[in-house]
């Protein structure tokens, strides 16, 4: 075998495309992984943002300062007494580098052990089976493969009203790195970045305000659940200030000042740093030469059809690079069906039963569609819902606030929606997605038994409270 030659090519080793190679693999294919990650050291590290700048760092930050706020605040509550509650920020931050890299080498070692080949170095898609390599020395070779899989991810958006400038504007990665706490932090975007780091510098003692262009809190999310998040978000202390467009930001020696209009009425917030997360765009920069063919939408994001594939039959493209929602798991779920698909097997992704979390306290999720989105489609539809004030769990975890809503069609039970905000609602959402995976009915739900107590009641009453049968509820 021509040892530049493989049966599948994968550019980018993310959450999408390294699943993609360890399934192609498996399936008995020859693979190259091809992957230009760069540290803020220089060095090398696989699982591409998820894993070394987004939902892992951030996932241990929000468990460390989650802790450090609750000692705090609630700790008491239980009875249990600490004299004083300290902050080492340097061994928070220490700990988080040792997950990242811990998980980045198991990464590295589940390519190998697959006999994947992985290769550093960044990959320029010249046609549709040949891609150029350069390594980080700016050596070139040439690689064939007789498909290739495109999954390079995405980038920050950039804000030109706040450019970002060394350590006091910065963006989501940037964030995740600070050495200080900040005393006042400024956000722009209320989005799942701004409202996840803005909790983590705020519970670890930042004064931070977040500022949003839109009017609406996180409209993506069912109303009930937005409204219910954006009250406890604020008594927490997180200033969310809607309606807020940033016209410009002066650097000052340590701080910077952010001028934002609100109802055309023009306001300066002076802060310590700058956090810039007003979305993400797909990234292809340097990918393509002239013979590739590939198609890009208006927006930026590789044309793809429902099964991943690219206009150029031998070439697919997964993750955050394509339409949809930029979630590691949608990626690795693209990654699979693709790499299955090449192998001649069933490969399908199940787009509209895709669930999301937002990792605030209460935490968030969802699947399905929002109660607004259900109406609009004129289905006739019943809902149920279930606060967990009314749950035994959660009222022994001092969590209690929060709720389950689910939404159901009338005429045959099928559960088209649940919204959770709640204690580990990001645990609670895949017996959701399971139940809609396999077109279970809200009477099937009611009909599943529940282990007491647990906070997965709450979704069994919420089932029952559709058909106005919740057991622990007055009023239903
Ligand atoms: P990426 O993870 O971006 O990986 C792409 C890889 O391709 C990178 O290593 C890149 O260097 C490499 N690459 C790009 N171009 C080339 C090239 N030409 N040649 C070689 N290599 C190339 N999602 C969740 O589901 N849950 C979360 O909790 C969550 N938290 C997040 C928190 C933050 C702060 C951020 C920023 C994002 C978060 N996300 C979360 C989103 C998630 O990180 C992305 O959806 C996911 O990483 C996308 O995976 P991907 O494989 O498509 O791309
Ligand atoms: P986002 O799209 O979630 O939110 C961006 C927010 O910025 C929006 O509310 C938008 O209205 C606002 N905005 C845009 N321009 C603005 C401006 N000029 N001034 C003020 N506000 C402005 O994007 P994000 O928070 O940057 O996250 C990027 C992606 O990463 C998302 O697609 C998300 O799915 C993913 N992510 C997921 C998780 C998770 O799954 N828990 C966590 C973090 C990030």
């Amino acid at each position: 075998m021509n040892e530049n030659k493989y049966d599948v090519i994968v550019i980018g080793a993310g959450p999408a495309g390294y699943p993609a190679s360890i399934r192609a693999a498996q399936n008995g294919l020859t693979v190259a992984c091809i992957d230009e990650w760069k540290n803020r050291d220089g060095s090398h590290s696989y699982g591409g943002t998820c894993l070394n700048a987004g939902c892992i760092p951030s996932k241990v930050l929000l468990e460390s300062s989650e802790l450090y706020f609750r000692s705090k605040s609630e700790f008491k509550e239980h009875g249990v007494v600490i004299d004083k509650v300290g902050l080492d920020l340097g061994v928070m931050q220490a700990r988080k580098g040792n997950i990242v890299r811990q998980l980045t080498r198991g990464i590295e070692a589940l390519l190998k052990s697959n006999g994947v080949e992985a290769i550093r170095g960044h990959g320029h898609l010249i046609d549709g089976t040949t891609v150029e390599v350069t390594d980080a020395e700016g050596k070139r070779k040439m690689v064939h493969g007789d498909n290739i899989i495109l999954a390079t991810g995405s980038m920050p958006m950039a804000l030109p009203e706040a450019p970002l400038h060394n350590s006091l504007v910065v963006d989501s990665w940037g964030a995740l790195e600070f050495e200080e706490v900040p005393e006042r932090l400024g956000v722009i975007g209320s989005g799942v970045v701004g409202l996840e780091l803005g909790s983590v510098w705020q519970r670890l003692g930042s004064k931070v305000v977040i500022l949003e262009a839109l009017g609406d809190f996180l409209p993506m999310v069912d109303l009930d659940v937005a409204r219910e998040v954006h009250r406890s978000l604020r008594g927490q202390g997180l200033d969310i200030r809607l309606d807020a467009r940033v016209t410009g930001t002066a650097i000052g020696e340590n701080d910077v000042t952010v001028t934002y209009i609100v109802d055309g009425e023009s306001h300066n917030l002076e802060v310590d740093r700058l956090v810039v997360c007003v979305g993400r765009r797909p990234f292809t920069d340097g990918l393509f030469g002239e013979n590739a063919g590939v198609e890009l939408d208006n927006r930026g994001f590789i044309c793809v059809d429902n099964s991943c594939r690219t206009a150029v039959p031998t070439v697919w493209a997964i993750g955050d690079v394509v339409r949809g929602p930029m979630l590691a798991h949608k990626g690795t779920e693209e990654g699979v069906m693709v790499a299955d698909l090449i192998a001649g097997k069933f490969g399908e992704v199940s787009y509209k039963i895709i669930p999301s979390v937002i990792y605030t306290s209460p935490e968030v999720s969802w699947v399905g569609e929002t109660e607004a989105e259900v109406k609009a489609s004129g289905i006739a539809y019943k809902v149920g819902t279930f606060p967990f004030l009314a749950n035994s769990r959660a009222k022994s975890m001092d969590q209690s606030k929060g709720l389950v809503k689910l939404i159901a069609a009338q005429d045959d039970n099928g559960i088209l929606g649940v919204h959770i905000v709640g204690p580990l609602a990001g645990e609670l959402i895949a017996e959701a997605v399971l139940a809609m995976e396999f077109s279970a009915s809200v009477e099937d739900l009611q009909r599943t038994m529940h282990a007491h107590p647990t906070l997965s009641e709450a979704l069994h009453e919420a089932a029952l409270s559709a058909d106005g049968n919740a057991i622990h509820m007055i009023n239903n």
